[in-house]
């Protein structure tokens, strides 16, 4: 008789700073609501500088979600078009990196390096558990697909109509 010994998959087996690079890069489900902007409402700011588009925020603060997206995003694919040189041509591009991983709360709660840093493992449409197909991810509503505005069509002042919900959404 033999028996079938079950390999521990590498997101189960090691921590996220023991990852390799590449095991690092398919922990991506690429989603994209990291490419989406944020906006912190803080009651201590004027109105001209309530809501204005950020990369950090402080103790109090309350980021929201809108449905606007970077230009670069191709928004079938959920895909940067110019992955490359995002960092150089957005310069608010966030990259995760096994250096920031503090910075992951920034992060929707949905993303894997989110999900893993806080301890809720790989959901079950992430692309890694469907043979890398993205079709589940879609399926499950987890992705911007369908949902999004460019940067590029829309008039940011009037960011306040854009702002939404379910980006904050997550289903195991
Ligand atoms: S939110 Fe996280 S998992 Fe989704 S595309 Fe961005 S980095 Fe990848
Ligand atoms: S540059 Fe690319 S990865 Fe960065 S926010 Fe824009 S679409 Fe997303």
């Amino acid at each position: 008789m033999s028996t079938t010994i079950k390999e521990i998959p590498f997101w189960e087996s090691k921590s996220l700073e023991q990852m390799s690079r590449n095991e690092w890069e398919s922990l991506c489900d690429g989603c994209a609501k990291c490419c989406l902007h944020k906006f912190i409402d803080d009651e201590d700011n004027d109105d001209d500088s309530e809501l204005m588009p950020t990369t950090y925020i402080e103790e109090g603060e309350q980021m929201n979600y809108s449905n606007i997206a970077c230009y670069l995003l191709n928004d079938k694919t959920c895909q940067c078009t110019q992955y490359d040189k995002r960092t150089t041509l957005v310069p608010d591009c966030v990259q995760l990196t096994q250096d920031n991983i503090d910075s992951v709360f920034f992060m929707p709660p949905s993303c894997t390096y989110r999900r893993l840093k806080e301890g809720r493992g790989i959901p079950s449409w992430h692309p890694l558990l469907h043979k890398g197909k993205k079709s589940a991810m879609h399926k499950a509503g987890m992705s911007v697909r369908g949902k999004i505005v460019k940067d590029n069509e829309v008039d940011l002042d009037f960011f306040e109509d854009y702002i939404v919900l379910w980006p904050l959404n997550d289903i195991d």
